[in-house]
C-alpha cells in the first residue's frame, strides 16, 4: 500500500478521443459516481475539450490536465499550446513525455526537460512519463533506460523545484496492448525510480514523490497494482473512457456499490 504521506492519484488520459458532447457526458457521469474516493482524480481531455470540461469541474473534486504543452509562453509556434493557455483553459496539471509523444512527435529528454521547466514556471503539476520498450526490456536495458529518462527530464533543478512533480512509469509494451506489467514488475521499476530520484535529489523528495503506473490498467487489475508499496496511483488510457470502469479504478480496493 502507498505510504500514507503520498496521496494516491488516478489520472485518465483520453488521448485523441472524445468530441465535446462525449466529454461532457463522461465527466458528468464520473462526477455523479464519485463517493469519497481514496485517490485524487485527474482527467486529461484533448485540448479542444479543456474549457468545456473545466466548466464542469469547478467544485474541485476532479482536476484537469492537458496531454502536452510547449515550453515557450507564446510566439510563432504553429499548432502548439503554451502553459499560460492551459492555465487560461482551467488546467492544473499536464502530462509530459508520454511515449506516444516520444515515438510519433519527436519528444526527447531535452524537450521533456524544457516542458517540465515551463510547467513548473506556470504552476502546472507535471506528470512526467517514462518507460522502456519491449525490445529494451528483453535486452535487460530497462533500468538503464529509466535512469536516462529520469536524469534527462529532471536535469538542472533544485530539489525544492520538483516537489509537485509526479512520475508515471509506463512500460511502452503495456500501453494499449492489454499486457499489464505484473505487480512485481511494477514495484521493481517504481522502487528503482524512487532510488534514482533519491540519488539525484535526496531521500526527502523521493519519499514524497508520487509514482504512477500506466499500461493497460483496468478495474480488474488496479487493486493488486495499488497494493504495491511504491505504486502511488495510475495513469489510465483506454479504461478512462468509460465512466463505470474509470469509477471502479478511482475507487480501487473499495467494495463495489450498487
Ligand atoms: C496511457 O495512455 O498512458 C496508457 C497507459 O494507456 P492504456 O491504459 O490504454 O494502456
Amino acid at each position: 500500500m502507498t505510504a500514507p504521506h503520498r496521496r494516491p492519484l488516478i489520472a485518465g488520459n483520453w488521448k485523441m478521443n472524445m468530441l465535446l458532447k462525449d466529454s461532457v457526458d463522461l465527466v458528468r457521469k464520473i462526477l455523479d459516481g464519485l463517493s469519497s474516493p481514496p485517490a485524487e482524480v485527474i482527467v486529461a481531455p484533448p485540448f479542444t475539450a479543456l474549457t468545456v470540461v473545466s466548466e464542469l469541474l469547478k467544485d474541485g473534486r476532479v482536476r484537469l490536465a492537458a496531454q502536452d504543452m510547449h515550453w515557450e509562453a507564446s510566439g510563432a509556434f504553429t499548432g502548439e499550446v503554451s502553459g499560460p493557455m492551459l492555465k487560461d483553459a482551467g488546467c492544473q496539471a499536464v502530462i509530459l513525455g508520454h511515449s506516444e509523444r516520444r515515438r510519433y512527435f519527436g519528444d526527447t529528454e531535452t524537450t521533456v526537460n524544457k516542458k517540465l521547466r515551463a510547467a513548473l514556471a506556470h504552476k502546472l503539476v507535471p506528470i512526467v512519463c517514462i518507460g522502456e520498450t519491449l525490445e529494451e526490456r528483453e535486452a535487460q536495458r530497462t533500468f538503464r533506460v529509466l535512469e536516462t529518462q529520469i536524469k534527462g527530464a529532471l536535469a538542472g533543478f533544485a530539489p525544492a523545484d520538483l516537489a509537485s512533480v509526479v512520475i508515471a512509469y509506463e512500460p511502452v509494451w503495456a500501453i494499449g496492448t492489454g499486457k499489464t506489467a505484473t505487480p512485481d514488475q511494477a514495484q521493481e521499476a517504481h522502487l528503482f525510480v524512487r532510488k534514482q530520484v533519491a540519488g539525484l535529489y535526496g531521500d526527502g523528495l523521493a519519499q514524497g514523490m508520487r509514482i504512477l503506473y500506466g499500461g493497460s490498467v483496468t478495474p480488474e487489475n488496479v487493486d493488486t497494482l495499488m497494493s504495491q508499496p511504491d505504486v502511488d496511483g495510475a495513469l489510465v488510457g483506454g479504461a478512462s473512457l468509460k465512466a463505470a470502469g474509470f469509477l471502479r479504478i478511482i475507487h480501487f480496493q473499495t467494495p463495489v456499490r450498487n
